[in-house]
């Protein structure tokens, strides 16, 4: 069973905002489980029941190789009692790096296949191909984004919400995005902060809702300039901020996602985006574990 543990709703004491009047909280969703973290915790809940429920006994996922769902996805399994297999992006390459070490002491199989192999993801053929391989499986999508995700992220927000003025929250597939506008309320507007660079993202958000028949309540807005050079890419300013951040409110933030969500929303703060009086819940959708193997890969400490 995927058991949650107790997830906490700090403020953060910061004065420039509280001179102007404003009030930021983060709701840390890193602290739901220990290995199934953050947003993809709510993402694979209902996943896993429906995959109890059709008899399935193997979850199959795809990602890259330093992939929060996939480590998620293997914890989850294990936690619930499935096997799981993760086809990886790209070549394997040794060591293996922190993300890929974990899902195998978790007991995932990875397979790992060319990058024109993995754009056939989605193909029925290439899905019955993997079938007669590794026998049958309940397929959880890339990113984790299905009706069932998007069931679990609805449930992220509750009832006690209803004071805070504004949510913010990062944007992969969008299916964290979707479950929240699904469950604001009218006076309530939800800010998305995409951590991949391209406009595009609007378009996937709106027929994301439209899939879903999701009419948000209130406000929704979709932020495309916090990317800082496109999925997985950092620079010296957001490297900069983690540290800063860290520092101010002792709360790690993760490089891909929550760093340019909180970074955004901070910049959004001090460009008076915000009415005095504002209430403002800030999502930490999770993303840690990507901490380790980021530091490997440049060089740096960053805390985790
Ligand atoms: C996967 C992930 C996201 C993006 O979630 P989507 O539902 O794909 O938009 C955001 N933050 C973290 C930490 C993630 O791991």
């Amino acid at each position: 069973m995927l058991i949650p543990q107790e997830i906490s709703t700090q403020e953060l004491d910061y004065p420039l905002w509280k001179q102007k009047g404003i009030q930021v909280f983060i709701r840390r969703l890193d602290q739901v489980h220990t290995l199934a973290s953050g947003n993809k915790f709510f993402k694979l809940k209902y996943n896993l029941e429906q995959a109890r429920k059709e008899g399935k006994n193997t979850l199959l996922t795809f990602g890259g190789a330093y992939s929060n769902h996939i480590y998620a996805t293997a914890a989850a399994a294990k936690a619930s009692g499935f096997n799981s297999i993760g086809i990886i992006r790209g070549e394997e390459t040794l060591p293996l790096n922190p993300t890929l070490n974990a899902v195998l002491v978790q007991g995932m199989v990875l397979h790992y296949i060319s990058r024109e192999e993995y754009r056939r993801k989605k193909n029925l053929d290439f899905l019955d191909q993997l079938k007669s391989s590794f026998g049958d499986f309940y397929l959880v999508p890339e990113g984790g984004t299905n009706e069932l995700a998007v069931r679990g992220t609805s449930e992220i927000l509750n009832k006690t919400d209803s004071g805070y003025t504004h949510f913010a929250t990062s944007i992969g597939t969008g299916g964290t995005f979707a479950g929240l506008a699904k469950s604001i309320g009218a006076q309530q507007q939800l800010l998305g902060f995409s951590s991949l660079k391209g406009e595009f993202i609007h378009g996937e958000i709106a027929s994301l809702l439209d899939q879903f028949n999701i009419l948000p309540k209130g406000r929704i807005e979709i932020f495309d300039t916090y990317h800082f050079g496109g999925y997985g890419k950092a620079n010296d300013d957001l490297i900069g901020f983690i540290r800063w951040f860290y520092r101010e409110f002792g709360i790690p933030l993760d490089p891909v996602y929550t760093s340019k969500m909180m970074y955004g929303l901070i910049d959004l703060i001090n460009k008076d985006y915000f009415l005095e009086g504002s209430k403002i819940m800030a999502l930490h959708t999770g993303g840690l574990q990507g901490i380790a193997g980021f530091n490997q890969r440049f060089g740096l400490s960053l805390p985790l």
